[in-house]
């Protein structure tokens, strides 16, 4: 309703209020205050980025996709981070772990969980690094650092990938997909159980890795066409 149709606000007038005093001179040269004091203050210049002062201990930086101890994800796929961000900055694709054999036709496992996230982006152009997201995570797999340096001149290079948010592999850790800790559930991954890779998870991935560079590697008969 707008004042014009408010009845009692019509039967006095628009105007009711009390009437704006001018300012004196007194209230304009304090308005001057804050000018004058940072005229006298030491100037503070910083050689950056030569010379970079850490951020305080809770800065909202650029995110990060955590990893269990054997290098497995977090991340379960479950869309919560992106419910709820306020500026729909975040899109996640869950798909299903898959423990069928690579060689006959599984995808693999690449969280502890019974669904990963297949795809994950953050669109910087849109983030307001307000933590919604990382308090909405019900894994710990999304947190924030203290990187900030995230300007760049076109909008392609600032809608991250979820391989750029991915944490690098620690020592005892090994590139996913590859099976869980024999003998562990899911919750034993949570409560710190796993600590690192084993030898089967590593000759796992070795042998997954050996065939993934054999099935790329051109064959006799694409050589001879050339
Ligand atoms: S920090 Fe806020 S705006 Fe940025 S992705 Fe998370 S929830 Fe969205
Ligand atoms: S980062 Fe967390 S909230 Fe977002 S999809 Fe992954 S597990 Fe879910």
């Amino acid at each position: 309703m707008t004042d014009n149709q408010n009845p009692q606000r019509s039967e006095v007038g628009p105007h009711t209020g009390p009437a704006q005093e001018e300012p004196g001179l007194l209230a304009s040269v304090a308005g001057f205050g804050v000018t004058f004091a940072t005229m006298f203050r030491k100037v503070v210049t910083d050689s950056y980025p030569e010379q970079r002062h850490p951020t305080a201990p809770r800065f909202h930086g650029r995110h990060q996709l955590n990893r269990h101890p054997d290098g497995l994800e977090k991340c379960v796929g479950c869309e919560l981070c992106a419910w709820a961000c306020p500026a729909d900055a975040i899109f996640v694709q869950g798909a299903d772990n898959d423990d069928t054999p690579i060689e006959e036709g599984g995808t693999g496992r690449f969280s502890p969980g019974e669904r990963y996230g297949r795809v994950y982006q953050i669109n910087y152009l849109r983030c307001i690094f307000c933590g919604l997201c990382i308090e909405a995570c019900p894994t710990r797999a999304l947190t924030m650092t203290s990187f900030y340096e995230l300007a760049d001149d076109n909008r392609a290079d600032l809608i991250f990938t979820k391989e750029q948010l991915l944490a690098p592999l620690q020592e005892g850790m090994l590139p996913p997909p590859f099976p869980m800790v024999e003998g562990t559930t899911q919750k034993d991954y949570y409560e710190g159980a796993v600590t690192s890779a084993t030898e089967a998870q590593r000759d796992y991935v070795e042998a997954y890795q050996a065939g993934a560079e054999a099935a790329a590697a051109p064959t006799d008969e694409h050589e001879e066409a050339r």
